[in-house]
C-alpha cells in the first residue's frame, strides 16, 4: 500500500519523465499507461526494451504490465478524473446507421485516447461511447489542472469549437479527490489499473450532465485549476451531489 501511493505520487521521476518522452513520439495506438507508440518509427526500438503490446491485453505494453502483475495492490490517493461521453448516441445511431457509427466511434477512441495520453492520463477503459482517464502525480504533478486542459483539448479534437458542429458531439466531466487506484482482475490478460470510489462517480454524473461541448468540473477542480487556462465562460450550476460545480462553455 505505501509503495503504492509513492509510485502514484511520483517518486519515481524517472517514470515520469521517461513517459515525458514517449508521449511526444509518434505514433498510436499507445500503451494506456506509459504512452509509449506502438507505431512509427521508434516502436523497432522500444519494443527491445519490453515496450510492445501485451498479448492477452494490447493496451498495455509488456513492461507494464508485467510491473502491474508484481505489484498487484494500489491505494488511496487524490487524484483526478476525467470522463467523456457521447451526447444524444441514441439518436446519432439512428441517423448515421451502425457501420458509419461504429466509424465514428473508432475514431472518437482513437483520437480520445491520443489527447488523453498526451495530457498526462492513464487511460482506463471504453465502455460502450465513453473514454475514461486518471491523472495522478506519477504522471502529472498537478493533476487537476492537466485534466481540466485536457477535457477542453478533447473537445477541440471533437471539433467542439464555437460556432462549428463537432464531428461527434460529447461532454466532458472532470473531478478532483481522493479515490483508490490499483490493480483488479487477474494476472495472465485480465488485470488492469483501474480507479474506484465516490468521487470517480461524481466525475461520471458531471459528464452525463454535461452538454455537447461543454466540461463541468466539480469546485475541487476549479479551484485548483488555473483561471488563465480556461477560454470562454462559465456559469455555476447545481451538481448532482452536495458539492458545487461549475461548468465551462466550450
Ligand atoms: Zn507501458
Amino acid at each position: 500500500m505505501e509503495r503504492w501511493r509513492a509510485y502514484l505520487n511520483g517518486a519515481d521521476p524517472a517514470a515520469r519523465a521517461g513517459r515525458a518522452l514517449w508521449q511526444k513520439l509518434p505514433s498510436p495506438p499507445r500503451c494506456v499507461l506509459c504512452a509509449a507508440p506502438f507505431r512509427g518509427p521508434f516502436a523497432p526500438l522500444l519494443r527491445l526494451i519490453g515496450k510492445r503490446p501485451f498479448t492477452k491485453n494490447p493496451r498495455y505494453c509488456d513492461f507494464c504490465m508485467s510491473r502491474l502483475i508484481k505489484a498487484e495492490g494500489g491505494a488511496e490517493i487524490e487524484m483526478s478524473a476525467l470522463f467523456a461521453d457521447v451526447r444524444g448516441s441514441t439518436t446519432l445511431a439512428e441517423q448515421l446507421g451502425p457501420t458509419r457509427m461504429r466509424e465514428i466511434i473508432d475514431r472518437f477512441y482513437t483520437a480520445g485516447v491520443d489527447v488523453l495520453c498526451q495530457g498526462g492520463a492513464m487511460v482506463d477503459r471504453f465502455m460502450g461511447d465513453q473514454i475514461v482517464g486518471y491523472f495522478v502525480p506519477l504522471y502529472a504533478s498537478m493533476h487537476s489542472r492537466s485534466a481540466i486542459e485536457t477535457g477542453l483539448a478533447l473537445l477541440k479534437a471533437t471539433g467542439s469549437l464555437p460556432g462549428k458542429t463537432p464531428w461527434i458531439p460529447i461532454g466532458v466531466g472532470v473531478n478532483t479527490g481522493e479515490a483508490f487506484i490499483g490493480t483488479v482482475g487477474r494476472a495472465g490478460g485480465l488485470l488492469e489499473l483501474t480507479a474506484i470510489g465516490e468521487n470517480i462517480n461524481v466525475a461520471a454524473r458531471l459528464a452525463s450532465i454535461a452538454e455537447a461541448g461543454e466540461l463541468v468540473c466539480s469546485d475541487a477542480g476549479h479551484r485548483a485549476r488555473s483561471p488563465s487556462c480556461l477560454g470562454g465562460t462559465r456559469r455555476p450550476i447545481a451538481a448532482p451531489d452536495p458539492r458545487h460545480g461549475a461548468r465551462a462553455a466550450r
